[in-house]
């Protein structure tokens, strides 16, 4: 056999599907020519063919939808750019609202939309059959109607795309299967194809539904679910031979369906409800499948083709011509997986999309602005493969790919949770607390504590503000003024120690790790850019001894963060010790009399000020006690040992009952940080922005000598800012920032909200806008729209609540 294969290539993308070309078009743009796909049969014969090719805008996630809108702009050029016709059809989109909560969402996506540039506007039943005089609108409030998306023929966009790539000086190799992947010493990959081995510096899964596989050659867990799905192609229709104009690509929560023209003729895509099913149940794609398609199934697909026929009666006049039955890969949260795969340098995932033609194009410009600037310029945090660990198991991953395919067109309100694959992971109290009215969020698999329900009251979901608030009004109050305990054993934990655990911090953290024994530092792992990578508390157990917190949702992806910045000349130990610990936060002013119940240790200032972590004796067992909180009282963080914990919690709850002592949780803290001003890491900090930006210089240290990430934030004080974090108090009335808003000066967009909420000791609504310099200013007003409706916000000078920090070190 003749040897196609060069010997090197500084990339291998495994895949020629949507998502894998559409990272090879990107990487080799951006001048990474040196860079092969390679395919086991013909470019696009995984499920990227058959697909219907539809790219919605509509997206209520502000990342994502830059993701979508960037797609949505490549594709209607592409065939200028490559000289191949890509198929692409601008005719917009609608979805119905059929609930006044649909129409909140889409007041929230109209926001979105304003800040990412996509046209989309809100218009009445009868604008919407103006616009598709085939469709009947009963029960229909409203329409989202996106005017700037519409559908592709999914094969050529993506052969359009590899055809740009060649044409950037890209590699395509087809039918060639991939059948290993090694590691070499010298950390290069070896890619084992039938036609030969090609070793790599980056390695890519873009597998599509073989990607799982492809994976666990290298021991990965991908968290995938390869599901059935199908649409009908009916006969031309007489109605749209007709007529010139094309219609919309209709959304239907009514019937879970899509439907649109396909030339002629209808398009109609169904997500079953309750009969969702998977490809290949029980076994494996065959490695030889091209082009695979399942016999039709009708009966699943009944009873949401009537509600269509309702919904179109055209579609009723003409016979099905063919059925598209066909596998996409669904992650537990529906999100793709793209990023660094956990535990492995330079091996990516770009796949996991359920809508990878939609998605293909921004997925693979983002991958190769982070894999060739080391950062992409939008957060990729709700992308990252690592916000999975291996709690994701089978029967996790297939339950909440099963519900997410299932709830397709659903709306998913704030503090709606599905229940699908949970408990994942419990502490040792969760039976008790939910036993005490505890409602539990899922984080990283973990149940942790949301509100609770003391009068048996059940949370009637809204985007305003619901018989909840004065719920957590009683947890707040209970923090601020008497004494206070929340389970957040799901706290990210690791021991880094060793005699250079402290150079290997400083060298790797913008702040500097305190020299005070038993000192605390909030420090953050930059990169040579300077981009906020992760946020972690350090504090000093001993001389090289370091015990590191970070949130739940950053366990893995921290734990890699720490272990790829070592160099093997270091000899610092990491250890992830999340599952050893379990941590209580006890927080409030009769913090101290409550503890000393329990305690010989002296907790006075004199010996246990703010910002100290010693090891101590509660309740009779060993623990570690931090001074620190995110609520901005007196308290205590206790990190027991994972099989203590219940013991100390019932030793606090005994004690504490004469301070009045109440449980909270998530929902409490996220007002409660917010009335000290505290950012959250993924929200406020991420990989978009510096430190400079996110206004936190003082948690970086310059004097210390180098770090990573110095010189380039050295630089970037020298430089212009485009955004500042401003700190608003908002003129709000029922409903508060939820991110994602836009903030107008005028009709100017000038900024955009990442997270808010009620301030209940303050009693007002604040929230974290990113805002050109100039509108960052004290005192500085202008609109944030919320819901549709704009609202004053002015920004603060400091936290609403103890800006001296007084309460911290009572
Ligand atoms: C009926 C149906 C309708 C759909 N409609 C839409 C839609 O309207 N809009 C939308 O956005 N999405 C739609 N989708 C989803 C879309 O098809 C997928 O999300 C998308 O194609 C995924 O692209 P991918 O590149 O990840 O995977 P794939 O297209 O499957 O590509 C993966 C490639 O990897 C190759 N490969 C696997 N293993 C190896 C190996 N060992 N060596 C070499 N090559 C290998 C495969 O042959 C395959 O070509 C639809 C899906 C179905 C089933």
């Amino acid at each position: 056999m003749t040897k196609l294969l060069p010997n090197y290539s500084r990339v291998v993308i495994i895949g020629g599907g949507m998502m894998g070309v559409g990272l090879l078009y990107h990487l080799a743009e951006a001048g990474w020519d040196d860079c092969i796909l390679i395919e086991k049969g013909e470019l696009t014969s995984g499920s990227t063919w058959h697909a219907a090719g539809q790219c919605p805008s509509f997206i209520a996630d502000y990342n994502m939808a830059q993701i979508h809108h960037y797609s949505n702009t490549l594709y209607p050029k592409l065939e200028e750019l490559t000289g191949q016709a890509t198929g692409w059809h601008g005719c917009g989109g609608i979805r119905f609202a059929t609930t006044e909560e649909e129409l909140d969402y889409f007041r929230l996506v109209e926001g979105i939309a304003a800040n990412v540039g996509f046209r989309m506007q809100i218009i009445s039943p009868e604008e919407i059959q103006r616009i598709n005089p085939f469709v009947t609108t009963e029960g229909v409030l409203a329409g989202a109607w996106t005017l700037d998306d519409g559908h592709v023929d999914s094969a050529s966009c993506c052969n359009a795309m590899a055809k740009g790539a060649k044409n950037y000086g890209a590699t395509i190799i087809r039918n060639n299967r991939v059948t290993g992947t090694n590691l070499l010493p010298s950390g290069e990959w070896e890619v084992v194809t039938q036609q030969g081995i090609i070793v790599c510096e980056h390695v890519v899964n873009a597998g599509g539904c073989y990607a799982a596989r492809i994976g666990s050659w290298v021991g990965l867990n991908i968290p995938l679910t390869n599901m059935k799905h199908q649409y009908v192609v009916t006969e031309p229709i007489q109605e749209f031979i007709n007529r010139d104009e094309e219609i919309p690509v209709m959304r239907d929560p009514y019937a879970n369906a899509y439907y649109r023209q396909e030339q002629k003729s209808g398009l109609i895509g169904i997500y079953e409800r309750s009969n969702s099913r998977e490809a290949w149940f029980g076994s494996e794609q065959a490695w030889e499948a091209e082009n695979e398609l399942f016999a039709a199934e009708f009966d699943p697909l009944m009873p949401r083709l009537e509600r269509v026929m309702e919904r179109m009666p055209v579609y009723s006049k003409a016979g099905i011509m063919r059925i598209v039955h066909g596998a996409i890969s669904h992650t537990p949260d529906s999100n793709p997986l793209v990023g660094p795969a956990s535990g492995l340098r330079n091996y990516w995932l770009c796949t996991g999309s359920s809508i990878g033609i939609a998605q293909g194009g921004g997925c693979g410009k983002y991958l190769a602005q982070w894999m060739v600037h080391g950062a992409a310029e939008i957060n990729m945090i709700g992308l990252d493969p690592r916000r999975f660990g291996n709690y994701a198991t089978t029967e996790y991953t297939t339950a909440k790919s099963h519900r997410e395919y299932q709830d397709m067109y659903d709306l998913m309100l704030p503090g709606e949770e599905r229940m699908d694959g949970r408990p994942a992971r419990r502490t040792p109290i969760y039976e008790k607390l939910k036993a005490k009215g505890c409602v539990h969020t899922e984080a990283m698999g973990w149940e942790r504590p949301k509100w609770f329900s003391l009068d048996g009251r059940e949370e009637e979901f809204s985007f305003r503000r619901n018989n909840v608030f004065e719920v957590v009004a009683e947890e707040c109050r209970a923090v601020r003024e008497r004494v206070s305990i929340f389970d957040l054993s799901s706290f990210s934990k690791y021991e880094v120690s060793g005699p250079d655990a402290e150079a290997f911090l400083n060298r790797i953290c913008a702040n500097k790790v305190s020299r005070r024994a038993s000192g605390i530092v909030l420090s953050h792992v930059l990169n040579e850019r300077g981009r906020i990578q992760s946020e972690f508390t350090i504090t000093r157990l001993g001389a090289d001894r370091f015990y590191l917190l970070s949130g739940a949702t950053s366990q893995v992806r921290d734990f890699d963060i720490l272990n790829l910045a070592k160099l093997d000349t270091e000899a610092a130990t990491i250890r992830d010790i999340t599952e050893d610990y379990g941590s209580l936060v006890l927080a409030g002013p009769r913090t101290r009399e409550l503890l000393a119940k329990l305690t010989s240790v002296d907790l006075s200032n004199a010996n246990f000020r703010w910002l100290t972590g010693k090891e101590i004796e509660v309740a009779g067992v060993k623990l570690i006690a931090l001074r620190v909180n995110y609520v901005g009282e007196l308290g205590w963080e206790l990190h027991t040992p994972v099989e203590q914990l219940e013991a100390v919690y019932d030793a606090i709850w005994a004690a504490g009952e004469e301070f009045g002592i109440v449980d909270f949780g998530v929902y409490a803290v996220n007002s409660l940080r917010m009335e000290k001003a505290y950012k959250g890491f993924g929200v406020e900090l991420t990989n978009e922005i510096t430190m400079i930006e996110a206004g936190m210089e003082r948690f970086v240290n310059f004097d210390k000598g180098d770090f990573v990430g110095r010189e380039a934030l050295l630089q970037r004080q020298k430089e212009q800012l485009n955004w500042n974090i401003a700190y608003v108090e908002v003129d709000a009335e029922d409903v508060d920032v939820h991110g994602g808003e836009p903030a107008y000066d005028g009709d100017t967009v000038i900024g955009l909200t990442t997270s808010g909420s009620f301030g209940h000791t303050v009693g007002k609504s604040l929230a974290f806008v990113y805002v050109s310099p100039e509108y960052a200013v004290p005192e500085t007003t202008f609109d944030i729209e919320i819901l549709s409706n704009r609202r004053q916000a002015k920004v603060l000078a400091e936290p609403a609540y103890d800006p001296q920090n007084k309460r911290l070190r009572a």
